[in-house]
Parts: structure tokens; C-alpha cells; sequence
């Protein structure tokens, strides 16, 4: 079946977040767009998706657990799981490896923690845009061994795009897979997400993916597939 998909939103965990982009509010307008997909990508954490992926069940839409990972060259990778509990490991081995800087909400913006109700549950303190310690040589195969997919972000784009930092797309680091609006000319299979940090960027129902099921599990596997992995 075909599933139309955006698999990069943030939510207002992201400081450049809308604090609008609530776990209900997105999976509310992701429906209302028409997609069945989306994957929410908060940088370097994913701890607003439990919320969404539950509003998602509740009202029939795939979210899939996520998060957009700076590397320590400011490269954004998107982090595509099936599983929470796989993205938990590889946020707090990112922890670790983080700048510590306080956030100041009146700069970068606030980073709201919420539960399915869209209720504040907690803010995150320390300024979740910084890079990590992940340099992009060792971010593929770290990705990969907590079993998510990992997916060079935006790679179009000049400010933290792979292709703009480095100058030209390395296919020796391991990636199967990019995010571009636009045929890059990289011969990889290509995903076509919003990046959205309003609740109106959500992508339309334009682009999809062919799944079994629609279900995370499905479009979890219809991606390994085009990654060349096979399913499980
Ligand atoms: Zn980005
Ligand atoms: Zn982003």
C-alpha cells in the first residue's frame, strides 16, 4: 500500500520549535494533510515522542520515533527507528558526548516536554541545537547499531547539509539513503520530508512510500527495503 509520508517534524522540544507544534496539534495536522507517516525529529533527543506516538495510535497515523543528530561537524542526520526504546540508547549515548550549554528561552526558544495530553511535562535545560561528539565518520554505523537508519538531512541545503560542509557526498561513510528536496544526483534512494518547525510546513500528501502494513513496523521495513536491507 502507499503511505504518503513526512519523516522529518520537530516539535517544541526543538528551541526553534513553535511551541504550537504539541504531540496533538502535529498528528492532527499530519491527518489533516493526509498523511499516514511521519516520523517526529527533535534535535539530538526524541523525548517528545512517546506522546506522539501515542496521539498517533490513538487516531490511525504511523509516528515513528526519531531524532535529528548534529555531528560535531554541525552535519544533521536524520535517526529513523521502529522502536522508542532504540532511539532512548542512542540519545543517552549522545549525552555524553554533548556540549553542555544552559538553553536561554529567550534566545533560542523554550524546549517543552509534553505527555499525550499536550500537557508540559518538564523543559530541557541544556541547548538541545548543539553538535554532538559524533563525528559524521563514526554517525552510520553508530545509527545503524542501535537499529535505526540513518539518513544525511536537508543534504540540499548549505547550512548543515553533508554535501555543503563537506563539498561533495562521501559515499565511504556508510549512508544508504538521503533527504533532499530535490534530485541531487547522489544515486541513493532519496526520502522528501517538510523539516518543518511550524505546524503548517507539514509536508501534503505528495510523497510516498510502498508498505505491506500501516503500521511502524510496516514503514520501518518498507525503508530498510529501500535501503537495500531486506526485511525482516
Ligand atoms: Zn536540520
Ligand atoms: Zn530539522
Amino acid at each position: 500500500m502507499k503511505l504518503f509520508y513526512d519523516f522529518h517534524i520537530h516539535s517544541c522540544l526543538s528551541p526553534c520549535g513553535d511551541n504550537d507544534s504539541t504531540p496533538n496539534n502535529i498528528v492532527n495536522m499530519a491527518l489533516i494533510k493526509g498523511l499516514q507517516a511521519i516520523a517526529l525529529s527533535d534535535h539530538n533527543t526524541g523525548r517528545n515522542c512517546p506522546a506522539a506516538m501515542t496521539v498517533g495510535k490513538k487516531n490511525g497515523l504511523v509516528v515513528l520515533p526519531a531524532m535529528e543528530l548534529t555531528t560535531s561537524e554541525d552535519i544533521h542526520i536524520l535517526c529513523l527507528f521502529e522502536r522508542y526504546e532504540d532511539l532512548q540508547k542512542l540519545e543517552k549515548y549522545i549525552q555524553t558526548t554533548r556540549l553542555r550549554i544552559r538553553n536561554k528561552p529567550e534566545i533560542f526558544g523554550r524546549q517543552l516536554i509534553m505527555n499525550e495530553n499536550d500537557e508540559v511535562i518538564g523543559e530541557e535545560e541544556d541547548l538541545l541545537i548543539v553538535s554532538s561528539g559524533v563525528s559524521v565518520e563514526e554517525a552510520a554505523a553508530l545509527v545503524k547499531g542501535f537499529g535505526g537508519i540513518p539518513v544525511p538531512a536537508h543534504i540540499d541545503k548549505q547550512s548543515n547539509g553533508l554535501v555543503g560542509i563537506l563539498g561533495a557526498f562521501d559515499y565511504g561513510l556508510g549512508f544508504d539513503m538521503i533527504e533532499c528536496r530535490i534530485d541531487s544526483g547522489v544515486g541513493l534512494p532519496r526520502l522528501v520530508d517538510s523539516d518543518a518547525h511550524y505546524l503548517w510546513d507539514i509536508s501534503e500528501a505528495e510523497h510516498c512510500i510502498e508498505a505491506e502494513t500501516c503500521s511502524a513496523h510496516g514503514v520501518f521495513e518498507a525503508l530498510q527495503k529501500m535501503c537495500g536491507k531486506g526485511g525482516k
